[in-house]
C-alpha cells in the first residue's frame, strides 16, 4: 500500500487541528498571524488545498485562485495596518521556504527599510 503523506502544517490549521489566530477566511483561502513574526503585522494567506507547493505552481495551476490570496492580503494590510505591504513568497529551500505549501507572508506596519522576511 502507498503510503498517505502527512497533510501540511497549514492543512493542519486548515482542519483546527493545531491553533492558530486565524484573521480571514474564504472558501478557498484562510489567513491566520505568523507563528514568529518579523514585522509588526506579520500575517500569512494560503489557499486551503496543499497540492500547489509554490507561488509558481499556483500560477500555472490555478491563477484565480493566486488573485484571491492577492486580494485577501489587500484586505488584511487595511484592516490590520495602513493598507502599505509586502507580499513575498519565498521559492524554494534556497530562498528560505520552509513549508511546501504555499502561502504568501503579507508584512506591514513600520517596516525597516530593507527587511524582508
Ligand atoms: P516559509 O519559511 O516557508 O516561507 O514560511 C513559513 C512560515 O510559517 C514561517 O514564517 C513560520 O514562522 C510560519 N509557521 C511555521 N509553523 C507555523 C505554525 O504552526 N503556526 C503558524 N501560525 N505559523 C507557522
Amino acid at each position: 500500500m502507498p503510503e498517505t503523506p502527512e497533510p501540511s502544517i497549514f492543512t493542519r490549521i486548515v482542519r483546527r487541528e493545531i491553533p492558530a489566530t486565524i484573521v480571514a477566511e474564504t472558501d478557498r483561502v484562510i489567513a491566520f498571524t505568523d507563528i514568529a513574526p518579523k514585522a509588526p503585522v506579520h500575517l500569512l494567506v494560503v489557499p486551503k488545498t496543499e497540492q500547489y507547493a509554490n507561488v509558481v505552481e499556483l500560477a500555472a495551476g490555478d491563477p484565480g485562485l493566486l488573485a484571491e490570496v492577492v486580494e485577501v492580503a489587500n484586505q488584511l494590510a487595511a484592516e490590520h495596518s495602513d493598507g502599505d505591504f509586502r507580499l513575498i513568497f519565498n521559492t524554494g529551500a534556497g530562498a528560505g521556504q520552509t513549508v511546501f505549501h504555499v502561502h504568501a507572508h503579507v508584512l506591514s506596519g513600520d517596516l525597516q527599510e530593507g527587511s524582508l522576511a
